[in-house]
């Protein structure tokens, strides 16, 4: 079936549909002949058959029929007579020529004389079913009414009976007839009886001859009789006997109907017209009271000439039928196939291209509806063909977009980065790997801050988002790393993508590698900020500089200071050896003053021999004066410069911020007049801008000088002042304080010259002198008073901290012999703050050697209750700013009181300093301080004078 079909869609419709009507016409023949033929072969053999059966029982009926009114005629006859010969007695007996008797018995030998055939007789009954006269005269008088015949003759009396009888002595009954008249008179039922077979010579055949030659069957068919010995009774047109009568094939046709008797049989003949050999059939039945067959024969081919007929209009039919298949398979074929090339054409057409073709096929079939689904597929594709066109204009537009885009992408000096919204990147260009030396695959997914520097805050970078997500937008130069490590700047700006939605669906980056730009802006900054023969700054990077230098001593609070620096004789060296040596010169210059400033000091090249340095959080003039002469004797070496050895002295001019000048331009200035005051004052040297601030230097300086030779000529003292106990009225120790007595008597107070002596280093030296004078002082006292005073030796900050301290305390003790024990080291607060750790350490070993400590000018600093407690102190001694206003303000009162109680609560002694007046001391003696210094008692004095002073005490 699979294969038909395959087959069947390898060929044109045409062609399926002439196969196909063939196939089916061949299939009815095939039907036909193998189903319907036979089955109507069957129905007309069978209806001629009935015919010829029907024809030999009409026939057989009809011989039948004609035996039964021979019969009953011939009874009838017979009962008739009898009846009219019974009256002709009975008109005897009534005319009284017989008595009814004689009557009776004459009509009784007269009914049973007659014969009737060879065993037929008559007989009479009584209506009372007795009978009455009968040829066996035992049965006369006997009832017999039992027998149903009898009822029957009983009931009619008159006319016609059949029946079947034997007698008792016979086996098998046999037909019978009987004629009844009926002789009321006598009431007797005359009955002709006889055996109906008897009367078979009494049919005349001629009867009925003519009726059965005028029956016809089809063409040729017709009916006989034969009767015993193949006598023919009734033929059409055959007589007589037929003994001998074989059909062509030798068969005993007659005879052998005759044996048969009921049936059918077949024999052939040959026709006398045709003179062929035909089929024949004969159909018979017996007629057993004559002993006759009837029978009904025929052509058989003229039986199954209708059949023919069929097969005749079959064959033709098909002939028919196949001739008429090509021309209807033609014709339906083209009905579909026309429209359908019709269509493939239309299809076709539009393959190449013509979209505005339709089918103009209206039909209401499949086709019409096949035309209209291409028309509306035509029209929907013509209409999707248009968006196409548009959208593929569009699309070629946008591929040309992107192409250009990408290659701008590609091709961009800027590194390009696309991230998503999350911020992890997408997509990044070469120009990217080149930059930063990541691979493009390396970054993906990865987000951006993996070429984060360190070099931002967490501000930056949050500042910068915060602009992106309000504006959408953030440009500026960042610092980013590269692969490799190192960090490089780059101008970046940052676009967020949005959809149709306004949403952020991307982040654009795109950068440019600023670091050569950078660099040459650098070295452009750098060029114009900078001298190219020193490559020191120049005028306007130090301007800027000194600017930002003095805004933040404004807010620091401190100073800052210019050297204006020029060259004493360069004029003459540039002159006489040539610029090219004068440049050597320069450079050598600045080389020289580099060596000695810092780095967060600025030096700068006005031009020409002329320098400017800047310093910054200068401490105060001297620390000034100090770097100036460190700079001068800097000069003070020769320069060689190509063989020559020359001394190049130099001027300076100081000013200092905010004294002399609040802007850079005004600090220049003030700072070159000074130094033209240097030149003036004879060169190699400095000049203060302010008058007096140079005299105030000047004259330090030279006490500077007087200190070292003071140091060396010992020209210092010692002097001592009392401390009274006030609670027992007895002196109970002494200060020592150094005096300097210069050659010319005058006495400078150390409050001048223990600071220079602090900076220059000279306190040591003077620190060990009035030790060792304080222990000598010592024994002195104790020999010419007898006093074993506690003498407190002040001792300073740079002392504390001079690694030599602790070893020659010992030296000085050792030799001195004095107690160390009743020697007090007096440091002020704010040397405990300083390096604590190692101040404790050399604190402890001080304490350990006997000495006992004392905080002077205790309530200046900021010392906490636990901060002295890390301390091993003895005493703290009340700064003289406290009692000096402890009389006028009260408050100063209660911070005495405050010390005093805190004192008490550390276990500390407490004395108190610079007492003048009695009012001072009653108030300390009422807040609880008894130890008393001051001029009150006694001012410091020379041994000399202190010796009769303690003597005279009391
Ligand atoms: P200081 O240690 O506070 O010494 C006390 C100062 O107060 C002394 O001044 C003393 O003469 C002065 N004084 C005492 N009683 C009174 C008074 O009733 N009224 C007034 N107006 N002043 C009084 P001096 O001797 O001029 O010493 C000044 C500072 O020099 C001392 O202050 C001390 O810090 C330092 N000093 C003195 N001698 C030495 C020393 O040998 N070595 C060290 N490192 N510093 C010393
Ligand atoms: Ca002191
Ligand atoms: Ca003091």
């Amino acid at each position: 079936m699979m294969k038909l079909s395959i087959i069947m869609t390898r060929l044109k419709i045409r062609s399926r549909l002439t196969l196909s009507f063939s196939a089916i016409t061949i299939f009815a023949i095939i039907l036909c002949a193998g189903t319907i033929y036979p089955l109507v072969k069957n129905i007309v053999q069978n209806n001629i058959e009935n015919e010829l059966i029907n024809t030999t029982s009409t026939v057989a009926d009809m011989v039948q029929a004609a035996i039964n009114v021979s019969v009953r005629n011939h009874l009838r006859a017979v009962s008739e007579t009898n009846l009219q010969n019974i009256q002709t007695i009975y008109e005897e007996y009534k005319s009284g020529e017989l008595t009814e008797a004689e009557a009776k018995n004459k009509a009784e030998k007269l009914i049973l004389n007659q014969k009737i055939g060879k065993k037929g007789y008559n007989y009479c009954l009584h209506s009372n079913g007795s009978i009455a006269v009968h040829p066996n005269s035992k049965l006369v008088g006997i009832n017999v009414d039992n027998f149903d015949f009898i009822q029957k003759q009983l009931a009619l009396k008159t006319g016609y009976i059949e029946y079947d009888w034997a007698n008792p002595n016979e086996g098998d009954k046999k037909a019978k007839a009987l004629f009844m008249a009926y002789f009321k008179p006598w009431d007797w039922i005359i009955s002709a009886s006889a055996y109906r077979n008897d009367f078979v010579s009494l049919v005349n055949a001629e009867d009925f001859r003519e009726k059965i030659k005028a029956v016809r069957l089809g063409k040729s068919g017709y009916v006989f009789i034969i009767g015993k010995d193949e006598e023919v009774i009734v033929h059409p047109w055959i007589s007589g006997t037929m003994k001998e009568f074989y059909d062509i094939l030798g068969y005993q046709v007659l005879s052998d109907i005759y044996q048969k008797k009921n049936g059918k049989i077949k024999y052939n003949l040959v026709d006398q017209n045709s003179k062929k050999n035909r089929e024949k059939i004969a159909i018979f039945k017996y007629l057993p009271e004559m002993d006759w067959i009837v029978a009904s024969s025929m052509y058989t081919d003229e039986i199954y000439y209708p059949l023919k007929q069929i097969i005749y209009f079959i064959i033709f039919s098909i002939f028919i039928s196949l001739v008429l298949a090509l021309p209807l398979s033609a014709l339906i074929g083209n009905s579909i196939t026309i429209p359908i090339n019709k269509l493939v054409a239309l299809f076709s057409d539009a393959a190449k291209g013509n979209w505005t073709t339709r089918s103009k096929n209206n039909s209401p079939d499949e086709i019409g509806v096949l035309s209209r689904k291409f028309n509306k597929f035509m029209d929907d594709f013509q209409g999707i063909q248009c968006n196409l066109s548009t959208e593929v204009a569009t699309r070629q537009e946008s591929e040309y977009q992107r192409k250009l885009f990408e290659e701008v992408f590609n091709n961009a000096m800027e590194g390009i980065t696309i991230t998503d919204f999350n911020g992890n990147i997408i997509k990044a260009n070469p120009a990217f790997t080149t930059i930063t030396g990541y691979d493009v695959d390396e970054v993906i997914g990865k987000n951006p801050n993996i070429l984060k520097s360190n070099k931002h805050g967490k501000d930056f970078y949050k500042t910068m988002w915060e602009e992106i997500v309000e504006t959408g937008h953030w440009v500026g130069e960042i610092w980013n790393r590269r692969k490799n490590g190192e960090s490089f700047p780059e101008l970046l700006s940052i676009s967020a993508i949005h959809d149709s939605s306004n949403e952020t669906t991307h982040y654009v980056a795109v950068f440019h590698d600023i670091t050569e730009m950078k660099s040459k802006e650098k070295q452009i900054k750098y060029q114009s900020h900078h001298d190219a023969l020193t490559g020191l700054p120049n005028r306007v990077l130090l301007i800027d500089r000194i600017a930002m230098a003095i805004s933040r001593a404004r807010r620091q609070n401190t100073k800052l200071s210019l050297f204006y620096l020029d060259l004493d004789n360069f004029k003459t060296i540039n002159d006489s050896l040539g610029h090219a040596l004068g440049d050597i010169i320069l450079q050598i210059t600045a080389n020289r003053i580099s060596e000695i400033f810092g780095n967060q000091d600025i030096i700068s090249r006005l031009g020409g021999d002329e320098f400017v340095i800047m310093i910054e959080d200068v401490k105060d003039e001297f620390h000034l004066i100090n770097q100036a002469e460190i700079l001068l004797k800097a000069f003070s070496k020769p320069y060689k410069v190509n063989g020559h050895e020359l001394y190049v002295s130099t001027s300076l001019g100081i000013t200092l911020y905010p004294d002399d000048g609040e802007d850079p331009g005004t600090l220049i200035k003030n700072a070159d007049i000074a130094m033209y005051q240097a030149k003036e004052e004879g060169k190699n040297g400095y000049h203060m801008f302010k008058q007096e601030m140079h005299d105030r230097i000047e004259r330090r300086l030279n006490i500077e000088n007087a200190l070292r030779q003071a140091v060396n000529k010992n020209e210092f003292a010692v002097f001592y002042q009392p401390k009274v106990n006030i609670k027992t009225g007895k002196v109970y120790g002494l200060e020592a304080l150094i005096r300097w007595v210069q050659p010319n008597g005058e006495v400078i107070s150390p409050a001048e010259f223990i600071p220079l002596a602090e900076e220059t280093g000279l306190i040591i030296d003077i620190g060990k002198f009035v030790f060792k004078e304080s222990c000598i002082i010592q024994r002195e006292i104790i020999e010419k008073t007898g006093l074993n005073l506690i003498i407190s030796i002040n001792v300073s900050g740079r002392q504390l901290k001079h690694h030599d301290l602790i070893e020659d305390i010992k030296n000085i003790v050792d030799n001195s012999g004095c107690h160390s024990k009743k020697i007090e080291l007096e440091i002020t607060e704010s040397m405990l703050m300083d390096n604590t750790e190692k101040t404790i350490a050399t604190l402890n070993q001080i304490s350990a050697m006997g000495f006992s400590l004392s905080i002077d000018d205790f309530g200046t600093g900021y010392s906490s209750l636990a901060y002295l407690k890390k301390f091993p102190i003895n005493t703290l001694k009340i700064d003289r700013s406290f009692i000096t206003d402890m009389a006028d303000h009260g408050e100063d009162e209660s911070i005495v009181q405050t010390i005093i109680d805190m004192s008490k609560n550390l276990k500390l002694k407490v004395v108190a300093e610079g007492v003048e007046t009695k009012e001072q001391a009653e108030i300390l003696k009422k807040l609880g301080c008894y130890r008393i210094q001051g001029y009150l008692y006694a001012k410091p004095m020379p041994i000399n004078e202190l010796i009769p002073f303690l003597i005279n005490w009391e």
